[in-house]
């Protein structure tokens, strides 16, 4: 029976210059691998140790890449390691299986929003309506599935913020603000949903994951061990669970730090 690793990436796996948190002297500061580049520059990292460790993860483990990203966003990094056979998408929205979206999923997904929350219009004319220019960089429209601000963070009014939340909550969605990122993500829309998913296609008998914002609270309280860094939203809210460890690591050598955990927990399983 193979052990199903879902992760989120960006946070937990890979990081951004701005997000590595190196707080050694430079001359001690790990080797990083690039992993993402965008508009021909180098934008997403991981230390060459998390590297080798991703990649005997790939041998041991079912690894399924678990992001918010879009298809577009996920495409363009360039993980190490064996191609991962799923990778779940826009955050529970798209299964990719061997790169392609399975119809099937994506028709079940839109189903359930359909059923379960407000429709992505009214939210993003909320958005549109609400937002201030003054802060506001970018309003942005995922995959036809949620929507996302790229805003100033210095200038973004807290309290503009928790009125969004209430707000979207009596509408089915959820708010999240990761980095320069405000998302809002309909409830229904969720990782955990696609990881059961794989799991029954795969007929994983054990699940771990790991993640650092809102947006992965249910895939960690569903999988059978989760891990979760010590920055970010989760650790922010000092966001705990039975089965949860929170990592005293933050920035790039969580990501190490969390692939060791997942190398460790597969091996106790499959010897
Ligand atoms: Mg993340």
């Amino acid at each position: 029976m193979p052990v199903l690793v879902a992760s989120d990436l960006d946070r937990t796996l890979i990081y951004s210059a701005a997000a590595l948190a190196l707080t050694m002297p430079d001359a001690r500061a790990p080797r990083l691998l690039c992993v993402e580049v965008h508009e021909s520059k180098p934008l997403s990292y991981l230390t060459e140790t998390a590297a080798q460790l991703l990649t005997d993860l790939g041998d041991a483990a079912v690894f399924v890449p678990t992001t918010t990203r879009t298809r577009k966003q996920y495409q363009r990094i360039n993980l190490p390691g064996p191609e991962p056979k799923y990778a779940i998408c826009a955050n529970g929205g798209h299964l990719l299986v061997d790169g392609v979206s399975d119809p099937d999923w994506n028709a079940h997904v839109q189903a359930r929003l359909a059923e379960q929350c407000a429709p992505l219009e009214e939210v993003r004319d909320h958005l549109m309506a609400s937002a201030d220019p003054l802060w506001v960089r970018k309003h942005r429209i995922a995959e036809d599935l949620f929507a996302y601000l790229v805003v100033e963070r210095e200038l973004l009014p807290e309290e503009w913020v928790k009125e969004l939340a209430v707000w979207a909550e009596n509408r089915g969605w959820t708010v999240s603000l990761q980095g320069r990122k405000i998302y809002a993500v309909p409830k229904p829309l969720t990782k955990s949903a696609a990881m059961h998913e794989v799991a029954r296609r795969t007929g994983a008998d054990l699940t771990l994951a790991a993640g650092d914002s809102l947006l992965d609270a249910d895939l960690l309280l569903a999988a059978d061990k989760g891990w979760r860094p010590g920055h970010g939203e989760l650790a922010d809210a000092e966001w705990t669970a039975p089965a949860i460890s929170a990592l005293p690591e933050r920035g790039v050598l969580a990501g190490e730090r969390i692939l060791r955990e997942f190398l460790k927990a597969t091996r106790t399983t499959t010897p």
